[in-house]
């Protein structure tokens, strides 16, 4: 911030603003005192003069007035003496006219040539002929002296004897007033320097403090609460110090509280696991959280102060105002070569409290597990559909022929009747599968688990198969003989098992293999049942748990499948704490591994 210039300065103002008040202080003292002075010496002079006048006026009159004989001494004489003798004040010269206005005698000696000679000035004629008396100021033209010059009657029992011309000098006033004059310049000027110090002194002493508020203004600017201003007394500005440090506290409370709640929402945003973008009121990127960074696979260096339609890349099909104005969300593939990313963008505009846009939030989730759901969802009804119209397009073509006349035939009848007799099955087995899947979803099941000795239990099965197989295959058991017990739902297990085996038995050739072994691992049963049938394209072995999917669709149907069987034993099975996967080789044969936890309680009550 820019330093007060040394002119508007309080400093600078006080100072003048106290020397010009003494000055005029000063000036109207030294007006009024030296005026009054002026006065009073100049009315002194005057009186001073107007008594050495009577003074003169009484002797002079005696000796005028008195008779003389022949030898006495004259008049002039006797005046001479008189104005020899008196002491003078102020007074240059009088001198001393008689009725005829001769003068008749003057005080100074160097003058005596007037002696006898007559005045006829005008202030000499008035007292000599009027009798008043007359006062008149003179500037000496060759010393510009300033002179009072006196005519006043000599009367003797109110008779005009004569008169006295009498000049005197001012000078000696002026002079007194010029000494005077000079003091009070001395005074003036000594004030005037006392008040620049004391205005130096007394301007620090208030600028101090307010240069103090100023430096913690500018500290509390950047941050820096810690300053206090120092308080020099608990005057009106001691008083100002006291509610600057106030508003600083409470400044630095208020900041702290803002600075928590900052902390508290960026720690909230940092952790949140879906994505945040704040924008400014143009659209530029101000915030934005590591998740947002990482489900659009950007840096933040990237998009920092970018466009976010160029970071959500929808440049070419969006603009700011669309997203502000008519979107509140989209669905956004930023999926990858390996991964699959499906992002939902929710945006809400921030305004102010008069509707002013001040930018954009937009929240990102991922949204890829509930597309892939959907996804899954839309292909199962298709498929489903498919499943369903197949048989029943089959059936209607073949009851559509017996209705036109086939049923009349002996031959054709029968076998058009098994055909819907075997889709009906076939059908019935898929809404079965359809309903056992559905429950296996919804999680609307409980498992009925008891202690089974897995090696009977795996037997019995083999048994039933070996007996009711109608193809030669060979069965071959490698089956321990201790006993496994293992806690299981007996009817689930069994349907995966018969769903394993005759899979193996329908892919199996003519006197072909089906192996049937177990392994005891440390906390569960591992199930093992391979065939030499025709194994399973590598490309296709990962899929065979999912949902309708066969590896050859027409053999499958053809041979009873719905397709849902072996994902019907993955569910069962991993419902069980297990696991299911297969091992084939293309033309060799298939093997089917799954695992059942062992049961632990039994084993640990025995020991
Ligand atoms: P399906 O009812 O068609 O048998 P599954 O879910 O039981 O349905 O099996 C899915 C697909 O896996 C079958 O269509 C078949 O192509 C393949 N498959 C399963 N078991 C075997 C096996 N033992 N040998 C060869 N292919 C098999």
């Amino acid at each position: 911030m820019k330093k007060v210039g040394v002119f508007r300065s309080i400093h600078i103002k006080f100072i003048l603003i106290y020397i010009l008040l003494i000055l005029i202080a000063m000036q109207i003292i030294g007006v009024y005192f030296v005026r009054k002075l002026e006065g009073q010496l100049v009315e002194g002079f005057k009186v001073s003069l107007d008594r050495q006048e009577n003074i003169l006026s009484y002797y002079l009159e005696e000796a005028i007035t008195l008779e003389r004989d022949e030898q006495a001494s004259t008049v002039e004489d006797d005046v001479k003496n008189i104005l020899r003798d008196y002491d003078y004040q102020d007074i240059i010269e009088v001198r001393v006219i008689d009725i005829n206005s001769r003068v008749i005698g003057t005080s100074n000696p160097d003058n005596e040539k007037i002696v006898g000679k007559r005045m006829t000035e005008r202030g000499i004629n008035l007292a000599l002929i009027v009798g008043t008396a007359s006062d008149e100021l003179v500037i000496e033209p060759n010393t510009g002296f300033r002179l009072r010059v006196l005519s006043t009657p000599i009367k003797s029992n109110d008779e005009i004897v004569g008169a006295i011309y009498l000049v005197a000098s001012m000078e000696n006033v002026y002079n007194q007033m010029k000494q005077i004059n000079r003091i009070l310049v001395t005074g003036t000027v000594l004030a005037m320097v006392i008040t620049a110090v004391l205005g130096i002194f007394l301007a620090h002493t208030i600028t101090r403090p307010i240069s103090d508020m100023r430096k913690q203004a500018l500290a509390m600017a950047k941050g820096n609460f810690s300053r206090k201003v120092r308080i020099y007394g608990y005057d009106e500005i001691g008083q100002l110090a006291l509610t600057f440090n106030y508003l600083s506290r409470k400044l630095q409370e208020a900041q702290a509280s803002t600075e928590g709640e900052r902390r508290k929402l960026a720690s909230v945003i940092t952790h949140m696991t879906d994505g945040v973008i704040a924008t400014d009121r143009t659209g530029h990127i101000i915030l934005i959280n590591d998740p947002a960074l990482k489900l659009l696979g950007i840096s933040r260096e990237d998009v920092f102060n970018e466009p976010i339609i160029s970071a959500l890349g929808l440049e070419d099909e969006l603009n700011f105002d669309t997203l502000l104005h008519e979107r509140e969300s989209l669905i956004l593939d930023v999926s990858t070569k390996e991964n699959s990313y499906i992002l939902r963008v929710n945006f809400s505009v921030i305004e102010n409290k008069i509707g002013i846009t001040n930018g954009l939030i937009a929240v990102l989730h991922d949204v890829t597990e509930q597309e892939k759901i959907e996804q899954e969802r839309r292909e199962f009804v298709a498929n489903v559909s498919h499943e369903l119209r197949t048989p029943l397009t089959t059936m209607r073509s073949y009851l559509e022929a017996l209705a036109e006349g086939a049923w009349q035939d002996k031959d054709i009848a029968p076998q058009f009747l098994h055909v819907t007799q075997t889709e009906t099955e076939r059908m019935i087995r898929l809404v079965k599968d359809l309903l056992q899947l559905s429950k296996l979803d919804s999680r609307d099941y409980s498992l009925h688990r008891t202690s089974v000795n897995f090696n009977e239990f795996f037997h019995q099965i083999i048994d039933r198969f070996e007996i009711s197989k109608n193809q030669y295959v060979t069965f071959k058991r490698q089956l321990p003989d201790e006993q496994i017990t293992v806690s299981i739902d007996k009817d689930k297990v069994t349907q995966v098992i018969d769903n394993i085996i005759s899979n193996a038995l329908k892919y199996s050739p003519e006197g072909g293999q089906v192996s049937f072994s177990l392994r005891k691992n440390v906390n569960h049963l591992e199930v093992i049942i391979s065939d030499e049938g025709v194994g399973i394209p590598k490309a296709n072995l990962a899929h065979i748990f999912d949902r309708f999917y066969r590896v050859d669709k027409a053999r499958s149907r053809n041979l009873g499948g719905t397709g849902l069987g072996l994902a019907i034993s993955k569910e069962m099975i991993e419902a069980h704490g297990g696991d299911i996967w297969a091992e084939s080789e293309e033309g060799k044969g298939t093997t089917i591994f799954f695992t059942l936890p062992l049961e632990k309680e039994q084993e640990d009550e025995w020991s």
